[in-house]
């Protein structure tokens, strides 16, 4: 699967971590607080739990990914520039934290802002898989053995689209109004459980990996 040109990668060349599980986390709500279109690096506060999270992952051994929908910027209301300042102050509270992601993947678009979207668009925004899948793909991860963690209902679904084993909808950000959509995205073969708070959350995912 090649990468459109406006999704985009934190890494072309994330580490390969051939047929390992990965962890998807979505960004806003999950990573970091919640902030209505996001656009200053002034405003990057990481959620309660988020380096916590990402470090345990990290000693696991799973590939870990940021799957994000940035609309705001196919809305003009944030710039490239601005969208990638931000990612940079997230990265540097990480790794204060002693948390570290491999691959972050972006999708600008949105239905009613992009010029000529149509389903490839679609595919890739959330909840359609395709982030997800080229994550993987790029870093040789075993997509049935994966979770995800996000905050709203499209992110839960992305994940079934994708074949994960499962996902949480953890309580942070849109979480406790996304609850039920969330929850109903369960299915044969797909594990949705629901977590208050990113601790509880890996609390889950170290039973269920
Ligand atoms: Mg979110």
């Amino acid at each position: 699967m090649t990468t459109p040109p406006d999704i985009w990668l934190s890494t072309p060349t994330p580490p390969r971590r051939q047929g390992a599980p990965g962890l998807f986390l979505d960004r806003d709500g999950v990573l970091v607080k919640e902030v209505n279109y996001l656009k200053n690096k002034e405003d990057v506060a990481l959620e309660t739990g988020a380096a916590e999270i990402v470090a345990w992952g990290r000693a696991k051994g799973f590939g870990l990914v940021c799957v994000t929908n940035q609309s705001g910027i196919a809305r003009g209301l944030i710039s490239w520039a601005e969208f990638e300042a931000v990612e940079m102050e997230i990265a540097r509270q990480l790794r204060e934290q002693e948390g570290t992601l491999d691959l972050t993947l972006a999708c600008p678009f949105h239905p009613d802002f992009t010029d000529g979207y149509g389903p490839e668009q679609d595919r890739w925004r959330k909840p359609g898989p395709a982030m997800i899948e080229h994550g993987a793909a790029l870093m040789g991860l075993d997509l049935a053995k994966s979770w995800l963690v996000g905050d709203k209902a499209a992110d839960i679904e992305a994940a079934k689209r994708a074949g994960l084993k499962g996902a949480v909808i953890v309580a942070t950000g849109y979480g406790a109004e996304e609850r039920e959509a969330a929850m109903a995205q369960e299915s044969k073969g797909f594990t949705v459980l629901s977590a208050a708070t990113l601790d509880e959350a890996r609390a889950l995912l170290e039973m269920a990996f």
